[in-house]
């Protein structure tokens, strides 16, 4: 319906000349993820084809998805490039904000009720740029994406953490921040450090009760929810080929919950076969012709220690299936062994709710197997002990597996059905409960399971299974139950074993669907308005950032002086404050909120120097802003690791902060600083930063001649008279110094487009 067909042409056409121009570069046979990275390089620059884990690389990927929550910012900010339509294929899906409380219908007219001015102004700002919008209830992003999007070979940054879903599809799919979705949508390069390789061999074939969740349950066990971190996994071998497209892609998706950059399959026969049966069988053709490059050479998987940095080998013939948690997703279990974990660990063994479904697990392979499970209860007069839900994700996948029975099947054995969404996965669940208290164990065939995620309440004792261990745990009611082994009570006081699961990869009568929920961009969207409410609490247009002035940058006040870690989560707190993430004055009020003030340790308490009087860090801002006054931000080691989020760069350029002078940064943030006209700057002596006082004045100067490598001066000038001075290093390019002079990479862009 809505691929793009002429942009995978595209891709293919230059596949070969691309491969062929980085071997001769690097000069060895290559894995799968080199070919597809190589393929990517901006421009094509094969000379960029460097050292992983150590080279920043350029990339150009090929489309963009975006959710709901994180496309706010991301395209707010996209419409200060001034561009008539977006540089690559992109898409949006509305699936984060729908709450879980009564069931699918109902659910979502209550979403769409509270959420309307945000998906107005998606469903607008969509329209009007040539991005395809996907409704509320049309689905998950992954799962919509796999079902439409992906493509072997293909390179795609999502405003998401599973986004590496579609590598199932052999598609290099990475989460990004939205400023980085923002880059690759306006036409800019995006960059990645080149990553270092896993490669994971698997042999022998599934059978009984394991299923693709297994394989990465035990992943995630052995690597751990770190060992992944700077590091693209690569799963090949005859093993690989026998799992289904939706399985390999579940395998992807909970890559996320090892750290890894991202994690993909190389094209084969079961690719083709989900294409096909999705309505893309021309995708399929075009990559038959090209398949050489979809998978890694011969000699790499004949003797895989020599080309990835780590081998993992899982042979799925003896995989028992897993349960991973409670509280974090690489705690694996072998089913076996995880009654007695119970026991001994003392979690509640009494299961109170089973959910299967999600963006990790909602394939028809994973419901059929399920309902399989389900439909043993019913005939067998089980009576499910625990509560069920259901989340499918997509409307492709609910309307088919509705039309096929599977739905029904889970309604008889108590199932809710809940709407193609996110719901319960990220904490959008009015869960009921008499006493949330009490310890107590739920269990779901989701990714993260981390402590308050599902229900926010931190005594639920989450673990993480596939859909079918789900259904059977659930029926049992019991985390002691092993379906493999164990037998139940029936309704007849009979003793019944469940049978092992069956299901179908691919719905015999194919794939159907009513209304998919998709909305196509307008062909010309000049004249459609962008709907956003100028009231709006959760939503704002940006002004672009002021240029540079052209001289030194004098009488800034020091706003705070961070002392220890400084995370994005400090510049810019999370939780209640998401929902203002598209209003970025509101969202500015958490400015720095959570770093601690050097001279009185304490949180949110700075000192305003215009009146002496200490206050919160936001708000000092604001007066010193509202004086016309600039403000610099001092920070200690790695100041800004963690999650990329774009507002901790964006907010202290809001409230009028020129600089932040840190001992080190942590690099994407450093990033993000330059691309919002910020001055990002390092003490070249870190015992400078004791230098700094509270009452401190401060210029920043050598800006006229700013150039790359060359150390700029910083000047204070203390309280007592007394002025000192010492040079701070920078890392700018000279490109990064024109976004500077600019006063955002944004305004380059829409100068270009004037121009
Ligand atoms: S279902 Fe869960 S993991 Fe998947 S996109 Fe939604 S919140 Fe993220």
């Amino acid at each position: 319906m809505a691929f793009d067909l002429d942009m995978i042409k595209k891709v293919y056409d230059n596949y070969g000349i691309r491969i062929k121009a980085a071997r001769n570069v690097v000069n060895k046979p290559l894995t799968l993820t080199e070919k597809i990275l190589y393929a990517h390089l901006w421009e094509g620059n094969a000379s960029q084809a460097q050292e992983r884990g150590v080279t920043y690389v350029d990339f150009a990927p090929d489309r963009v998805a975006m959710q709901d929550a994180t496309a706010q910012m991301a395209l707010l900010q996209f419409m200060q490039a001034g561009r008539p339509t977006v540089a690559v294929p992109s898409t949006v899906h509305c699936d984060h904000l729908i709450q879980a409380k009564v069931g699918a219908d109902e659910d979502l007219v209550t979403a769409n009720t509270q959420n309307k001015e945000v998906y107005d102004f998606l469903a607008s700002v969509s329209n009007k740029y040539g991005i395809g919008f996907w409704k509320p209830g049309a689905g998950i992003i992954h799962q919509v994406v796999l079902e439409n999007y992906a493509f072997p070979g293909g390179m795609m940054i999502g405003t998401d953490s599973h986004t590496p879903n579609a590598g199932g599809l052999g598609m290099i799919a990475i989460g990004v921040g939205g400023a980085d979705a923002c880059d690759v949508m306006a036409g800019l390069a995006w960059e990645l450090k080149f990553p270092k390789l896993i490669g994971v061999k698997l042999s022998g074939k599934l059978s009984g009760w394991a299923s693709a969740k297994d394989v990465i349950l035990k992943v995630a066990g052995i690597l751990t929810v770190k060992g992944g971190t700077g590091h693209i996994v690569e799963y090949f071998g005859e093993g690989a080929k026998s799992l289904s497209a939706t399985g390999k892609g579940t395998i992807c998706n909970m890559g996320a919950e090892i750290g890894a950059t991202t994690s993909i399959f190389g094209y084969d026969e079961k690719i083709a076969i989900y294409l096909k049966g999705t309505g893309r069988e021309e995708i399929a053709n075009l990559a038959d012709a090209v398949k050489e490059h979809l998978t890694g050479d011969e000699e790499v998987y004949a003797n895989p220690q020599a080309y990835f940095d780590q081998v993992i080998e899982i042979d799925l013939s003896t995989l028992e299936p897993h349960v991973n948690g409670p509280f974090t997703p690489d705690m694996a279990w072998p089913l076996s062994q995880f009654a007695t974990a119970v026991r001994e660990n003392g979690w509640p063994q009494t299961l109170e709710v089973g959910l299967i479904g999600s963006c990790t697990n909602s394939s028809y392979e994973d419901i059929s197997r399920a309902a399989s499970i389900a439909k043993q209860a019913v005939d067998k007069h089980l009576v499910a002990k625990a509560e069920f839900t259901i989340t499918p994700g997509s409307e492709l996948v609910r309307y088919t597996v509705e039309r096929d029975g599977y739905l029904n099947t889970f309604e008889s054995m108590g199932g809710v059905v809940l709407a193609n969404a996110c719901g319960p996965c990220i904490g959008q669940w009015a869960r009921h409960s008499t006493d949330p208290t009490r310890k107590n164990s739920i269990i779901t065939s989701f990714n993260r399971n981390f402590k308050s995620r599902n229900d926010g309440n931190p005594n639920t004792h989450a673990f993480v299974a596939s859909p079918e261990v789900v259904t059977a745990l659930t029926i049992a009611g019991d985390l002691g139950f092993n379906p493999m082994t164990d037998t139940l009570t029936n309704s007849n006081g009979e003793q019944v074993k469940l049978d092992e699961p069956q299901g179908l990869e691919m719905p015999v009568k194919g794939f159907a669907v009513e209304d998919a929920g998709y909305q196509a961009p307008a062909e010309d969207g000049s004249a459609v308005n962008v709907l956003v409410d100028l009231k709006s609490a959760r939503l704002q247009l940006l002004e672009p950032f002021k240029a540079w002035e052209g001289s030194d940058i004098k009488g800034l006040k020091l706003l705070i002086k961070a002392k220890g870690k400084c995370t994005t989560d400090h510049i810019s707190m999370a939780g209640p404050w998401l929902k203002f993430r598209g209003h970025l004055d509101n969202i500015s009020n958490n400015m720095l909120i959570g770093a601690t003030n050097f001279f009185n340790e304490k949180t949110d308490n700075v000192k305003n120097q215009l009146n002496g009087e200490y206050g919160a860090v936001p708000a000092t801002a604001r007066a010193y802003k509202a004086a016309g006054i600039g403000s610099i931000v001092v920070g200690d080691e790695n100041y800004g690791e963690g999650s990329s989020r774009e507002h901790a760069a964006m907010e202290p350029r809001h409230l009028g902060v020129r600089a932040i002078l840190v001992k080190s940064f942590a690099r994407i943030h450093e990033t993000n600083l330059k691309k919002q006209g910020m001055l990002g700057l390092t003490f070249s002596d870190a015992n400078d930063y004791d230098r700094i006082l509270e009452n401190d004045t401060i210029d920043i100067t050598g800006l006229n001649d700013f150039s790359p490598g060359k150390p700029l001066t910083i000047v204070l000038h203390h309280a007592d008279g007394n002025t000192e001075s010492f040079h701070v290093n920078h890392t700018y390019n000279q490109q990064q110094i024109e976004w500077f002079k600019a006063g955002g990479a944004l305004n380059i862009i829409r100068m270009g487009q004037k121009a």
